[in-house]
């Protein structure tokens, strides 16, 4: 593992100082963790898998003209970013009811939406990550006005995108979480980026046939096989193309 200073130790990522002022590393981690960390086990190697997920989304996003704050895939657990400040808002988009709206507003499960649904939540451990509107984001100055406006065109870009790109593999995209951050150029303007990753710990992916969930519910619902499941992930998008590939996560794991 590397040697470099810890900023930041988060729920399922390191974030360690980058080799520039204006980058950072985030090393995925095997921690699965639910209920706001009250659950919470070791899944050998869901990092390696989390990362070589997010990593190709994140590049396949960029294609569409979404700025993110992906430079590159460093090694299995390691990626280079552009250093941000987060904007401190779970950014949830919903195709099909499940999870926590199905418990507050009495609907029932798989629901397809007529339209997309936006949801806010503010990003507080300590407070349960409550839901809150867009006039919370402006009143509290957690996000402006215009970037509220460029979170929800690229929040509804990314749906349309990663929707038809998990139909492609059979899978359902039911919802997922994003997270923006400002990064600020060296003439001290600031970009919105998207940040964070993109895996499926914070998607919801459903087969299309079967309705089989390939996603963190398999942990949160303790139905288990997460780590196959991820790696079939991995498989449908043909980004672990070969066995051989994923036999040699176990032995960087055991380092
Ligand atoms: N999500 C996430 N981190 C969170 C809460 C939710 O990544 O702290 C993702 C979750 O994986 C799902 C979507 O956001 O894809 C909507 O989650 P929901 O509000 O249904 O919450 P949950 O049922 O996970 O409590």
């Amino acid at each position: 593992m590397t040697k470099k200073k810890i900023l930041y130790d988060g729920k399922a990522k390191t974030i360690f100082e980058g080799p520039t002022a204006n980058t950072v590393i985030q090393y995925f981690k095997d921690d699965a963790t639910a209920n706001n960390a009250e659950k919470h086990a070791i899944i050998n190697g869901k990092g390696v898998l989390n990362n070589s997920i997010s990593d190709f989304l994140m590049r396949q996003i960029h294609t569409i003209g979404i700025p993110t704050h992906y430079i590159k895939k460093l090694n299995m657990r390691e990626q280079l970013v552009k250093k941000v400040d987060i904007i401190p808002v779970e950014f949830v988009v919903r195709n099909i009811a499940a999870g926590s709206i199905v418990k507050r507003l009495g609907l029932k499960e798989g629901e397809v939406f007529s339209n997309p649904l936006i949801e806010y939540y503010l990003k507080r451990d300590d407070l349960g990550d409550p839901l809150i509107n867009e006039d919370h984001i402006i009143n509290f100055k957690w996000g402006t006005r215009e970037e509220l406006e460029e979170m929800q065109e690229y929040g509804l870009r990314i749906n349309d995108f990663l929707r038809g790109l998990f139909l492609a593999i059979g899978l359902k995209l039911v919802d997922f979480k994003i997270e923006f951050g400002r990064y600020f150029s060296e003439d001290g303007d600031a970009v919105l980026l998207l940040a964070d990753e993109i895996s499926p710990d914070n998607c919801r992916l459903w087969d299309l046939k079967t309705n089989n969930k390939y996603d963190k519910d398999l942990f949160r619902q303790d139905i288990g096989g997460l780590k196959e499941a991820y790696q079939e992930v991995a498989e449908r998008l043909r980004i672990l193309p070969e066995k051989k590939k994923y036999s040699s996560i176990k032995t960087e794991i055991v380092q």
